[in-house]
């Protein structure tokens, strides 16, 4: 879980960066950084913390370029330290390399391994230093050919943006599991980012996804397009109940659109009579309008959530993960009392959220509480860069939904089912990975299996 952009333009880009990674602030919280190459070296600055936080107007003059790459870092269990923080650098061959990832290798252990055996020492913990290192060591005079090789070695997820000398480069795995888009703006600047937002906010046209399989570069001749290989569709299907942006559009779905379409279909699926339909906000809320106008229960804001949390999910202990639930959102008793609701979420992990949610929702007086979660049940870890907990974690892997509903204390759950769920992409042909609703993993992780 992590946000990438990257930026190759006439005029300097470090506030751009800046803006771009602010606009994927929601990818990853844990660290951020950028680095920009200013026509004879690589600058690169990064540290712990919020991108707000993280970069002021010093930082802005030392990182004066006019091509730079940019992320955003989600906090993972065990590797929460500044040396994992990315950009990544690299000097190899009197040349740098430097790279920005999101996503998650399945086989980096065994490619660690070997290049250790080789003689490769490593400054990171992460994944993404062992795409950097293959690419600095299959260089040769032509950073395409390098890309390739790599991307013939690497197996898993990775959408990459990469500077090499003055030029962006860019590839994403033949499954495109995680999104990657490019923008171009009419004086010819080239924006390639995580999500469309960037590229809207600061102003490019003619948006595409970058394709699966696809390998991008960009220079002063313009953009230059490869292929590593032919695709197979797989996109992270959990980008639009969760990670992404409400306002994204990845690989031909809104996310909006499939939010509110899915409450609908579970309306369809699981009706109750009730009173009020309120959301967990804000991921729950296109999920409740859908729900709320298909089964003409009126929507009401019942929780008042507290705008400077931010993702507050992987907090290290259960205690801290409840005590955050409390902080984020909190009931609001003039909506709830007497009155029989309906609650919509985009999904149940571990049923924190629900089981706290619905205890305080009952002590403010609601009547009765009815669980909507616009999600089958997440009941297998995902290998492909989304943090889900081990099967040990996720409440739906270990209890059925009626064993669930008792312990989250609500008077009825219903989660959407996967033919409902997919159905609300819109698109005919099933392109979407669903391994940690089913199970079903497109690129064997064995390695990462413990
Ligand atoms: P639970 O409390 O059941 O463990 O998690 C479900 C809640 O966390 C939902 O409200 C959902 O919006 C949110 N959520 C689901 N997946 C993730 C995730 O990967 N990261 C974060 N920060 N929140 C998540
Ligand atoms: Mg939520």
């Amino acid at each position: 879980m992590c946000g990438v952009i990257g930026i190759h333009s006439q005029s300097d880009v470090s506030k751009k960066l800046f803006y771009g990674l602010n606009s994927l602030q929601h990818r990853g919280q844990e660290a951020s950084g950028i680095c920009v190459y200013d026509g004879e070296s690589m600058v690169l600055e990064k540290g712990m913390g919020l991108v707000y936080d993280n970069f002021d107007d010093e930082s802005f003059l030392k990182l004066s370029g006019n091509i730079g790459i940019g992320h955003v870092r989600y906090a993972t269990a065990g590797g929460s330290h500044e040396y994992n923080s990315q950009p990544l650098l690299a000097f190899s061959k009197n040349k740098e390399f430097a790279l920005a990832h999101n996503g998650n290798l399945v086989n980096h252990k065994s490619i660690r391994k070997e290049l250790e055996e080789e003689g490769m020492l490593f400054q990171t913990s992460i994944d993404t230093e062992v795409i950097l290192s293959l690419v600095a060591k299959f260089y040769e005079g032509d950073i395409i050919e390098a890309v390739k090789k790599t991307m013939a070695r690497i197996k898993g997820a990775y959408s990459v943006v990469m500077l090499f000398e003055d030029k962006l480069v860019a590839f994403r795995d033949p499954n495109g599991f995680r999104p990657l888009l490019i923008g171009e703006s009419q004086k010819g600047e080239v924006i390639i980012a995580s999500e469309n937002a960037p590229l809207e906010i600061i102003g490019t046209d003619k948006i595409r996804d970058v394709k699966p399989s696809e390998i991008i570069l960009v220079d002063e001749n313009g953009i230059h397009s490869d292929f590593y290989e032919k695709d197979n569709r797989e996109h992270c299907i959990f980008e639009y109940v969760y990670f992404a942006r409400t306002d994204a559009t990845l690989d031909g779905v809104n996310s909006y659109n499939f939010r509110r379409r899915c409450g609908e279909i579970l309306s369809k699926e699981a009706p109750v009579e009730a009173d009020l339909v309120i959301a967990v906000p804000d991921s729950g809320t296109p999920g409740a309008m859908g729900y709320a106008q298909e089964s003409g229960i009126p929507f009401a804001e019942g929780l008042v959530k507290n705008r400077y949390m931010g993702r507050t999910f992987i907090k290290p202990t259960p205690e801290e993960r409840e005590l955050s639930v409390k902080l984020k959102l909190n009931p609001l008793e003039t909506v709830l009392k007497d009155k029989r609701i309906v609650v919509v979420d985009d999904s149940i992990v571990r049923g924190t959220t629900s089981k706290n949610l619905i205890m305080r929702m009952k002590k403010a007086g609601a009547k009765e509480v009815h669980m909507r979660i616009v999600s089958p049940p997440v009941k297998y870890p995902c290998f492909y860069g989304i943090d889900t907990p081990s099967r040990k974690n996720l409440i739906a892997a270990n209890y059925s939904v009626e064993e669930i509903r008792e312990k989250i204390g609500a008077d009825s759950l219903a989660f959407i089912s996967m033919d409902g769920m997919l159905g609300a992409t819109g698109l005919k042909e099933d392109v979407f990975c669903k391994s940690c609703f089913n199970g079903n993993y497109a690129v064997e992780p064995k390695e990462l299996i413990v």
